[in-house]
């Protein structure tokens, strides 16, 4: 193998640049050449390839978002698109590629394998929802923004004795809503994962108001429901008043935390030892602090659990 490439896809995340410059760097040191897809698949298919020295990755670790671009195509998921995605590949003689992104991009990259050119997948995305891996590339970054966000909001909360909802990234996984929440001392953390009654929200609030506790942090992950919604069920139904704070995209944006660059780091590195090794349909992570890779269609078929216990113990604090 001479020439490797490298895209990002999906929902951006800090620490894409760090994974980028990772697969170039490791890439040019293994001795091969190595090239950047800009605007993801879409960028793909019309060929938009560009080769990358040592120099266009320069100066890209400590900064967020994505110096290829990120794009969403429908166009990629039929066949002849990605016929037509190989073909651009071939044409600058490359034999194999790094897709940096989430789980759909995952499936983009395991239907190119299928047809008959190596892909290896990278977890970027800030929900941490991909399986076999404990933290995906982005996830922690997104943690610290919105753990100091409630801070900030805390320190209102308490001056006005006021009962906060914050909703937090996470259609599918309450991973971000859980750690934040915890990390946070929210009183009450509600995730996809688990169903919540109304009722216990509202009894959580009440026993804190009976000891004295004027204000509440509610941590709500998007995927339960809106933030609005909740907030004029717990006023209309319950006379609670509350007031709402809808983090959104900040929570993607961001110089990368050193976790996320070390992480990054160490899986573009790995992404290129594992294409060196004829080995294509993989898709690396951390797991237990040890660099694996695991086959990728496996991957897209298992649900990836929150971690154990942390949801229990997120309970037990906030009695
Ligand atoms: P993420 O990678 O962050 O989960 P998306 O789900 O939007 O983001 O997927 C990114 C891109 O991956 C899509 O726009 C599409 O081009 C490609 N993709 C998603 N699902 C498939 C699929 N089943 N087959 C081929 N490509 C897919």
């Amino acid at each position: 193998m001479k020439k490797i490439a490298v895209l990002t896809s999906g929902g951006d995340s800090p620490g894409m640049n760090a994974a980028i410059r990772a697969v170039v760097r490791k890439g040019i040191y293994s001795g091969l050449e190595v090239y950047g897809v800009y605007q993801g698949y879409a960028g793909l298919m019309n060929g938009k390839i560009k080769r990358l020295d040592l120099g266009s990755v320069g100066d890209i670790i400590h900064r967020g978002g994505t110096i290829l671009y990120s794009a969403r195509s429908e166009e990629f998921k039929k066949d002849e698109s990605q016929y037509l995605a190989i073909e651009q590949l071939r044409k600058h003689e490359i034999e194999g590629l790094v897709v940096i992104g989430g789980d759909g991009s995952y499936r983009g990259a395991a239907k190119l394998t299928e047809k008959g050119f190596p892909c290896i997948g990278l977890p970027g995305t800030i929900d941490n929802d991909i399986a076999g891996t404990d933290y995906t590339i982005g996830f922690d970054t997104a943690l610290n923004t919105v753990i100091s966000s409630i801070d900030k909001i805390r320190d209102t909360a308490t001056s006005h004795d006021r009962t906060f909802i914050i909703e937090v990234m996470g259609r599918h996984a309450g991973d971000i809503a859980l750690f934040s929440g915890l990390a946070s001392g929210a009183e009450s953390i509600l995730i996809p994962e688990r169903n919540h009654e109304i009722n216990e929200i509202v009894q959580k609030l009440q026993k804190g108001i009976e000891r004295g506790k004027k204000h509440s942090i509610i941590v709500l992950a998007e995927g339960v429901c809106s933030a609005h919604d909740l907030a004029k069920s717990l006023e209309k139904d319950y006379q609670i008043e509350t007031r709402i704070s809808v983090l959104g995209h900040i929570q993607r944006g961001g110089s990368p935390s050193g976790f996320d660059r070390v992480l990054a780091s160490r899986l573009g590195a790995r992404a290129v030892e594992v294409l060196l090794e004829g080995r294509g349909g993989r898709a690396i992570g951390m797991q237990k602090q040890k660099i694996v890779d695991n086959d990728i269609m496996e991957i897209l078929s298992q649900k990836d659990p929150l971690p154990e216990g942390v949801y229990t113990l997120s309970q037990q604090l906030s009695i």
